[in-house]
């Protein structure tokens, strides 16, 4: 897709990728409960970035954040170089109003674990909604523009199906097409597999990976070790709100350095 304009993007830039999510020092609290302390991560354009980690380490809080479904409380995120929440002028930052946060979100795709189509929408409906809605795109291109999306995650044959009439998979696939209709430069997946059935979560692996392959930059919380061999780029661990040890998923698979780090791997792999 655009994996050509992305590389040339970063060339163009750097020499090397640019820079799609830079995350400094983020932290982000409930009430007395800090869940974020201090999280760091840079993400290059084409890169897809695999964040594993125990239940309630703050995975989903930070995809959240990056998404700016959560405000921060303090550090920044920046992607595809804007302030996420603020808009700057000269040397002034303004924080965005709900809009214009609705607008910096555009440029970012969700997949949850929970697949949240609209039930009474057909697949093509569901994929069609936001370009329409949202960007006013006119029916026909936006009809055109779904089929070829449902195409290209399989389900070229269950466009006029209703999300009842799928499975967990499929369900999911047309969830990811949907988050695609909207052209996003990042794609965030929290934990897209951990509500299939077993023999369904290949062929939703299989998207991502080819998606992957395609040069979408990506973040995906996931327990698929996998899929992160196969295709990241990094593997993050985080536990108890920070990031305890990163890098490249074989060295961090296969000679992790941290104690926290082993003992999840031993139950995970
Ligand atoms: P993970 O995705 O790694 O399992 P989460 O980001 O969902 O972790 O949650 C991290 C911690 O933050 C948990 O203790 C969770 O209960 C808490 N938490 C998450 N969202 C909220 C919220 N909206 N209000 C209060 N606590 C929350
Ligand atoms: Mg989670």
């Amino acid at each position: 897709m655009s994996a050509d304009a992305t590389v040339e993007a970063g060339a163009a830039t750097t020499g090397e990728r640019a820079e799609m999510v830079r995350a400094e020092n983020v932290h982000k609290s409930f009430g007395h409960l800090e869940v974020l302390k201090g999280i760091d991560l840079l993400v290059r354009a084409g890169e897809v970035s695999v964040v594993i980690g125990p239940s309630g380490s703050g995975k989903s809080t930070f995809l959240r954040c990056v998404n700016h479904l959560e405000k921060i409380n303090a550090g920044r995120i920046f992607v595809n170089g804007d302030l996420i929440g603020y808009r700057q002028r000269g040397d002034k930052l303004h924080e965005l109003r709900e809009k214009e946060v609705a607008e910096q979100r555009r440029a970012i795709g969700m997949v949850f674990q929970r697949f949240n189509l609209f039930p009474h929408m057909t697949a093509m409906g569901n994929v069609m909604e936001a370009p329409c809605r949202v960007k006013r795109e006119p029916k026909a291109r936006a009809r055109e523009r779904a089929v070829a999306l449902l195409e290209r995650v399989g389900l070229g044959d269950k466009v006029d199906s209703y999300p009842a009439q799928l499975s967990g998979g499929q369900q999911q696939r047309v969830a990811i097409a949907r988050a695609l209709a909207m052209q996003p430069k990042l794609m965030l997946f929290d934990e897209p597999t951990s509500a299939l059935d077993p023999e369904l979560v290949g062929e939703v692996l299989d998207v991502m990976k080819d998606l992957a392959r395609d040069g979408m930059t990506m973040i995906v919380v996931t327990h698929e070790i996998g899929f992160a061999r196969e295709v990241g780029d990094s593997l993050i661990f985080m536990d108890g709100g920070v990031v305890v040890e990163s890098g490249h998923p074989r060295e961090v698979l296969t000679a992790p350095k941290q104690e926290r780090t082993k003992a999840f791997l031993a139950k995970v792999l």
